[in-house]
C-alpha cells in the first residue's frame, strides 16, 4: 500500500495512479482507513471487574497452575488402581476445601467430592453411582480405567503459559480465568474518546415538537447505540444546523478533546452540505463515492489529531458505513487485535435484484426452517427505511462480481448477533 500523507490525498486526489475517490470499492476504503490508524498507547491499572469489554495492554502469563492439585471431577471414591479390584475398605473422606491428610493403600478408598483434592496413594475415582454401600466396604461394580475422573493440575492452564495476549478484548470468560489465577488488576489501554453530532437544519432533537419539514435526528442514537457496545468514552455533541460558523465552532472544539469525531450528514454536494469546505479548510479529510449500496459518500481523515469520519446522512447508510468501516477502525484505535468479521454462506429463499460493479449490504432475515438456516431479504432496502435495520438479523453481503440472484442461491451473511 501507499506511503502517500493523508495530506497529500486530500489536497492531490491524482498523485496516487490507484486512488479514484469517484470509485472506491469497499476493501479499498478500509485498507486506505487502516494505514492512517495508530492505536492509543496510554494504559491504566483496572480491577478485573472494571476491565470487561477492555483491550489488554500486556501478556497474562499464568503464574501458577490451574488446577493447582489433582483433584476429583466426580462424587465416588477414590483409590488405588488394581486389576479386578471389587471390595474396598473406606477409611475416611476428603471435602471441596477440606482434603484427607492420610494415605491410601492397596483395598483402600476414601470417600470423595467433586473437587477435593485426591488423597496420597489414590490414581483413580469410581463414580458414587457404580458402587454399593457396604457398611465400611463399598463394592465396586463396574471398575473404571486406572486414571479416571481425575482432574489434572495444571490441565486448565500451566505455570508460565500466555494465557491471553496484548491487544486481547477482554470478555466474561476472561475476568474468570484471571480471578481464577488470582490476578486481581490487569493493565488496559485507556479508553478511546469519541464525540459525535449530527447535522441537518431539518433535525430536531426527541423530547421536542416538530414543526412542518422537520424530522426527529435518529442518527445520534443509532451511532449512540452502536458506540455503546464497542466500550469508547462517549461525548454526544447534539444536533447542529447547517450553519458554517456554528459547524466549524463544533468540529474544532470535538477534535480538540477527542481522538476521534464522528457526524453524519452533509458530507455530499447537496446545496447545504458545508461539512465538505469546512473540512477542506480544516482538516486532511478525504472524500469518497464508494461503490456500494448503501451509504455511497463517506469522508475519513484528519482534524488535528483527531480522526474524523463522515458518514452519510440517511439512516440506513449511516449505520451500515458505520459497521463496515468504522467500527473496525474505533477497534483498531483502542489497539485490539482486529479479526475479520466472520461470514457464513446460506441459501436465499427470494430473488434479489442487483447490479454488478459495486457491493451491496442488504436486510436480511436469517430464519430456520426443517433444520436449515436461511436468509430472506427485507423487502423494503431503501437508504432511509431504518425499520429494515430493526427487523433484520443479518446483512446479506453481495459484492461487487455477484448480478441478479434467484431464489435459491447460496449468499454470505454478517449475523447481527454479537456486532450489533
Ligand atoms: P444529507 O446527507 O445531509 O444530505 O442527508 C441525507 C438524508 O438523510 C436526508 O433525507 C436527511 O434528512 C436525512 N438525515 C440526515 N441526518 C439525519 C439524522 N441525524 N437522522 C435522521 N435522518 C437524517
Ligand atoms: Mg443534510
Amino acid at each position: 500500500m501507499t506511503k502517500t500523507t493523508l495530506n497529500q490525498l486530500a489536497t492531490n486526489p491524482s498523485c496516487m495512479d490507484d486512488y479514484d475517490p469517484n470509485a472506491m470499492s469497499v476493501q479499498q476504503a478500509r485498507t486506505f482507513i487502516q494505514q492512517f490508524l495508530n492505536p492509543v498507547i496510554e494504559t491504566e491499572l483496572l480491577a478485573i471487574r472494571e476491565s470487561l469489554g477492555r483491550i489488554l495492554a500486556e501478556d497474562i502469563v499464568s503464574p501458577s497452575n490451574v488446577p493447582n492439585h489433582n483433584n476429583s471431577a466426580m462424587d465416588g471414591f477414590a483409590f488405588k488402581y488394581s486389576e479386578g479390584v471389587k471390595l474396598i475398605k473406606v477409611i475416611g473422606t476428603a471435602f471441596a476445601g477440606r482434603p484427607f491428610d492420610g494415605e491410601v493403600k492397596a483395598s483402600e478408598c476414601v470417600k470423595i467430592m467433586t473437587g477435593a483434592v485426591i488423597p496420597k496413594g489414590a490414581d483413580t475415582v469410581v463414580m458414587q453411582e457404580k458402587t454399593v454401600n457396604k457398611g465400611e466396604y463399598i463394592n465396586v461394580l463396574e471398575a473404571p480405567k486406572q486414571g479416571s475422573n481425575l482432574r489434572l493440575a495444571g490441565e486448565d492452564l500451566k505455570s508460565g503459559e500466555t494465557i491471553l495476549s496484548k491487544g486481547h478484548q477482554l470478555q466474561a470468560a476472561d475476568l474468570g480465568l484471571l480471578a481464577s489465577l488470582g490476578v486481581a488488576t490487569v493493565l488496559v489501554n485507556r479508553q478511546l474518546k469519541v464525540a459525535f453530532f449530527s447535522t441537518g437544519d431539518e433535525l430536531v432533537s426527541v423530547g421536542k415538537p416538530l414543526e412542518q419539514g422537520q424530522i426527529y435526528d435518529s442518527n445520534r442514537y443509532t451511532i449512540y447505540g452502536m458506540l455503546s457496545k464497542l466500550n469508547v468514552h462517549i461525548t454526544d455533541l447534539g444536533v447542529v444546523p447547517d450553519q458554517p460558523d456554528l459547524l466549524e465552532k463544533t468540529l474544532l472544539e470535538a477534535a480538540k478533546q477527542h481522538d476521534v469525531v464522528i457526524t453524519s450528514g452533509g458530507v455530499s454536494v447537496g446545496e447545504a452540505d458545508y461539512m465538505k469546505a469546512l473540512l477542506g479548510k480544516h482538516g486532511q479529510v478525504l472524500f469518497w463515492k464508494i461503490n456500494m449500496k448503501p451509504g455511497r459518500p463517506l469522508a475519513y481523515g484528519k482534524v488535528g489529531l483527531a480522526h474524523y469520519f463522515g458518514l452519510p446522512g440517511n439512516p440506513v447508510s449511516a449505520m451500515v458505513t458505520f459497521y463496515q468501516f468504522v467500527r473496525q477502525a474505533l477497534l483498531l484505535l483502542m489497539g485490539k487485535t482486529v479479526k475479520p468479521t466472520p461470514m457464513f454462506v446460506v441459501e436465499c429463499t427470494e430473488s434479489i435484484k442487483k447490479a454488478k460493479g459495486r457491493t451491496e449490504f442488504q436486510r436480511g432475515f436469517l430464519f430456520e426452517e426443517k433444520g436449515q438456516w436461511k436468509v430472506k431479504p427485507l423487502y423494503n432496502q431503501g437508504s432511509g427505511i431504518l425499520s429494515s435495520m430493526s427487523k433484520a438479523n443479518c446483512f446479506i453481503v453481495l459484492d461487487e462480481t455477484i448480478g441478479d440472484c434467484a431464489p435459491g442461491t447460496q449468499v454470505n451473511i454478517q449475523p447481527f448477533e454479537g456486532a450489533i
